[in-house]
């Protein structure tokens, strides 16, 4: 039998370090040319001007009749309709009006367009009931887009509004980062699949399947190796197969003190340990480490600590690796619902529910708050950061939180 450890031989470095070491390591995988058309989520790795105006000529905004807004108030004779599209072609003269539909071409001589609403017509002749000025509900050239224009920053991720850009100004083909690999193993003699019977003492696998989800709500593509038992052979074994295919690794559990955390020995022998602990709760242990040009992280193996600490740590990095400008969550300033009680020694990233409540973001906390209370995540939109003062705080304080989804 071995002798248990006393002490971590890593030193504990504060959360901001931890985040600025992963971020050294993070850059942008590389790209590649993809149709836009179907890249929701995706980041753009080029700058994206408008070769052309929109509208490209002067068009009409609204259905009525187009005429010159100098003729003011008099009768106009209408010399012909003008639809989308259509190959009429008219010239509007003094004294005349052509129909015009939204978004057919202005004809040339008339410099407006009057809504249908506000005319009449009786045999050929159009009267309206106010006069207009010139430009009035005409579309012009370049007032949506104008040739030149930075349409698309690059490092802008994709949502609805960006591919209706792509598609309005015909850039199908674009450059994009490419999407990161996430490998992710469990390790543990007592880890079962969760639809395989257990013994006694065994426990479900929810990490990897947790972690699988949350990498691809990051944008990546994942790989799933299983899980390992808690022996150095075969985790070795199952990181470099990962390795092999990915381009990031998540492990979870057997990064903690006890005999058979071998993750952080096994990461020194194939790599370099950057950190292997974090002035953090919940997930002190977690692990850094780079093994070529590949990113390792260790995971601890309690659900609540291996989610946090992917949502504080991991997530960033994998926005950074797909070219995301922007790859942080939103910090925002809470009010506490209810009571929090800090931890003692360390910054605690507490889970709870931000609403909009009588003008201001309320916190809510979602219970009790122990590393293996998964529950403690279900419904939570953010990261209370507590700091780790020992303090009480009572309802009605404010804090600082990580807006992590949407709010309730
Ligand atoms: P470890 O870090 O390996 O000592 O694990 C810490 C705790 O997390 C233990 O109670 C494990 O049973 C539990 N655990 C480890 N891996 C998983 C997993 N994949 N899913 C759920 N719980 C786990
Ligand atoms: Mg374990």
């Amino acid at each position: 039998m071995q002798p248990m450890r006393r002490e971590s031989p890593y030193p504990m470095v504060p959360v901001d370090e931890a985040q600025r070491i992963i971020t050294a390591h993070a850059t942008p995988l590389g790209v590649e040319v993809g149709n836009s058309l179907n890249a929701e989520g995706r980041v753009l790795a080029e700058d994206i001007v408008a070769n052309t105006p929109l509208p490209d000529v002067p068009k009409s905004a609204v259905d009525g009749y187009a005429l010159r807004a100098d003729d003011g108030l008099a009768a106009r004779r209408v010399v012909g309709e003008l639809t989308a599209g259509g190959s009429g072609q008219v010239i509007v003269v003094p004294g005349t009006a052509a129909r015009i539909m939204t978004g057919a071409p202005l004809p040339s001589g008339a410099d407006a367009v009057v809504m249908v609403e506000q005319t009449e017509e009786h045999d050929g002749i159009m009267r309206l009931q106010q006069a207009l000025r010139a430009g009035d509900s005409v579309h012009t050239v370049g007032q949506d887009i104008a040739s030149g224009d930075l349409v698309l920053a690059a490092g802008t991720v994709l949502g609805p509004a960006e591919i209706g850009l792509l598609a309005t100004i015909g850039r199908v083909q674009v450059r994009l980062y490419r999407r990161p690999v996430v490998a992710v193993l469990a390790t543990g003699d007592e880890v079962y699949e969760p639809d395989s019977a257990i013994g006694p003492g065994g426990i479900r696998d929810s990490n990897r399947y947790a972690l699988l989800a949350a990498a691809r709500a990051a944008g990546c593509d994942t790989i799933s190796l299983g899980i390992a038992r808690d022996d150095a052979q075969v985790q070795r074994q199952a990181i470099l197969d990962g390795l092999v295919k990915a381009d990031v690794l998540l492990t979870s559990g057997g990064v903690s003190m006890g005999t058979r955390d071998l993750i952080k020995p096994l990461l020194a022998e194939l790599g370099t340990v950057h950190f292997g602990r974090i002035a953090f709760k919940p997930g002190k242990p977690t692990t850094f480490a780079t093994i070529g040009d590949k990113l390792a992280f260790g995971l601890p193996g309690f659900p609540v600590s291996s989610l946090v600490s992917f949502e504080v740590f991991v997530c960033p990095a994998l926005r950074r690796l797909q070219g995301d400008a922007r790859p942080e969550r939103p910090m925002v300033r809470v009010v506490l619902a209810h009571t929090v009680v800090a931890s003692p020694d360390r910054p605690e990233y507490q889970r709870a529910i931000v609403g909009w409540e009588q003008r201001r973001l309320m916190a809510h906390s979602t219970g009790a708050q122990g590393s293996s209370r998964l529950l403690s995540l279900r419904g939570a939109n953010a990261l209370l950061l507590v700091p780790g003062d020992g303090r009480t705080y009572a309802p009605g304080t404010e804090l600082d939180a990580l807006l992590t989804g949407p709010l309730q």
